[in-house]
Order: structure tokens, then C-alpha cells, then sequence
């Protein structure tokens, strides 16, 4: 049977094994289910770091536990807004405690590495919170040596890579909801969800500094994209893919030092 990195095809037996013998890091994929503009599909943001964290685990000998595929509501500045169908999003407090639960199964379990990577940016504090309430926990059931990293894979993008890919400027991580990243990334990765002939050729979202509750839907793009991405190629997409990839890997050396791949060839 081939060998695996996804916790979800291995039988318990071998997870079991997997956990006390090499003592992997456990990543685990967080992401929503968001409208992506007419040309990429609601997934995205659960897409991409999934297949980050498998490439991650295919290098280092490591496991990639099945991803959250719903995230915290959507912001008009970051994602578009949660009016648009299809978006559908998670109450702070329900993602919260799903990462807080499923931390600690992992623990129970015996898992002492575990990695986080979110690919939805509304996400982020929800998942801090529900580490600490894990961690928390924990501590109080005795286990105190469970270690977990965060990791936002886009901040791995290199400036050189963002000068060739936006050659008249960079417009910003947020305005990139459905943009050249995103796209370059699902080209890559994805091709056949991906339809450029959909792609959006207006210009980027203009919004004001300050947040309206309850904004506006008429201040975001109808599209749903906060920028054009007629310019993303595969090309570009396996550029960025390669440096989160590295990125991640040198990450999780430095957050836990020797890779796994040391005590396990993975074909
Ligand atoms: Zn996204
Ligand atoms: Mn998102």
C-alpha cells in the first residue's frame, strides 16, 4: 500500500504506531467556504493550505490532518462579505471551539507536535483563542508539553517573487481575495476548477479606513474579487507554491527541530 500523509486514510492501528514511533508533526489545514469571484471555486482558502501541508508532510515525514473547511465570517475588506450565497461562515465562537476540541483530541492521542496553517484571513484570532483554551485545558488534565505553531503561508512569498508577479505594484495580502495570488495558486494546483474566461477585469476595491456594521454591499466589488486576476498564470502560482512549501518546512524545523523524514523515508 502506498504510504500516506493524510491522518484520515491511515487505519488507527498504523496512526497509533505512526504517533509513538516517529512522533510526526500533526499539521492541520484551516480554511472557509467563501465565494471566490465567477472564477474560482468557494474552496479556496481550504484548498490551498491543504495541498501545502501535504507537500510540507511528503518532504518531512509528517501528517496532515483532515482540514476545517468552514472559517469565521467573511469581511467586505478581506473576503468580499458574508451577503454573497454561497459564503457560508462559522460564529466566532462555534470556530473557536471546534479548534479548541479537535486540539485536544489530538493531544489525547498523543500528539505533541501540531501545526496550524490557515488560508482564510478572518480566521486568524479565532484560532489563537482556541489554541490557548486547548492549551489551557491541557495543562489542567496534566499534559504540558503539547507545542503548536501557527503558520500564515502566504507571509512565506518572497519581495522578489512579489516584484515579478505584480510588476507595477504590490495592492496587499487583504485586496488579494480571488486576486493574481490566489488564482496563480488554484492554476497551479487546481487547473481544472479554475475558468480565466470568468476573471474579473475591474479595477481594485476602493474602501474607506474605517469598518461600517452593517456595511454596505454596494462598497464591495459585485464580483466578489477585490482585485483583477487576469494577469495569474500557473507560472506564476508554482513560484509561490514552491516558497511556502520551503517556507513551511524551514518553519517547522525551526519550531521543532529535526525533520521527521530522518526516522522515516517517505516514497
Ligand atoms: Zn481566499
Ligand atoms: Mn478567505
Amino acid at each position: 500500500m502506498a504510504e500516506t500523509v493524510r491522518v484520515c486514510e491511515l487505519n488507527w492501528i498504523d496512526y497509533d504506531r505512526r504517533l509513538r514511533e516517529d512522533a510526526p508533526v500533526v499539521m492541520l489545514p484551516v480554511g472557509s467556504l467563501e465565494q471566490h469571484g465567477p472564477h474560482l471555486p468557494m474552496h479556496c482558502d481550504a484548498l490551498i493550505p491543504t495541498a501545502i501541508c501535504e507537500a510540507v508532510a511528503a518532504r518531512t515525514g509528517d501528517l496532515v490532518a483532515p482540514t476545517i473547511s468552514y472559517g469565521y465570517k467573511s469581511q467586505p475588506k478581506s473576503g468580499g462579505g458574508n451577503h454573497f450565497p454561497g459564503t457560508t461562515s462559522l460564529d466566532g465562537q462555534t470556530l473557536i471551539f471546534v479548534v479548541r476540541d479537535v486540539i485536544k483530541e489530538f493531544a489525547r492521542h498523543g500528539v505533541r507536535k501540531l501545526t496550524l496553517m490557515d488560508g482564510h484571513y478572518e480566521n486568524n484570532m479565532f484560532l489563537v483563542e482556541g489554541i490557548d483554551l486547548a492549551l489551557r485545558e491541557l495543562r489542567r488534565d496534566g499534559i504540558d508539553d503539547l507545542r503548536i505553531a501557527k503558520l500564515p503561508y502566504w507571509e512565506y512569498a518572497s519581495q522578489a517573487t512579489l516584484d515579478k508577479v505584480f510588476p507595477d505594484g504590490f495592492p496587499g495580502w487583504p485586496l488579494e481575495h480571488a486576486g493574481v495570488m490566489e488564482t496563480s495558486v488554484m492554476l497551479h494546483l487546481h487547473p481544472a476548477l479554475v475558468n480565466m474566461d470568468k476573471v474579473p477585469t475591474h479595477p481594485p476595491a476602493d474602501f474607506p479606513r474605517h469598518d461600517m456594521y452593517p456595511y454596505d454591499p454596494a462598497t464591495v466589488p459585485s464580483s466578489g474579487a477585490l482585485s483583477s486576476a487576469r494577469i495569474a498564470t500557473a507560472e506564476k502560482g508554482k513560484m509561490f507554491v514552491d516558497e511556502y512549501v520551503d517556507g513551511a518546512v524551514a518553519a517547522l524545523a525551526e519550531a521543532f527541530g529535526e525533520p521527521r523524514a530522518a526516522k522515516r523515508v517517505v516514497a
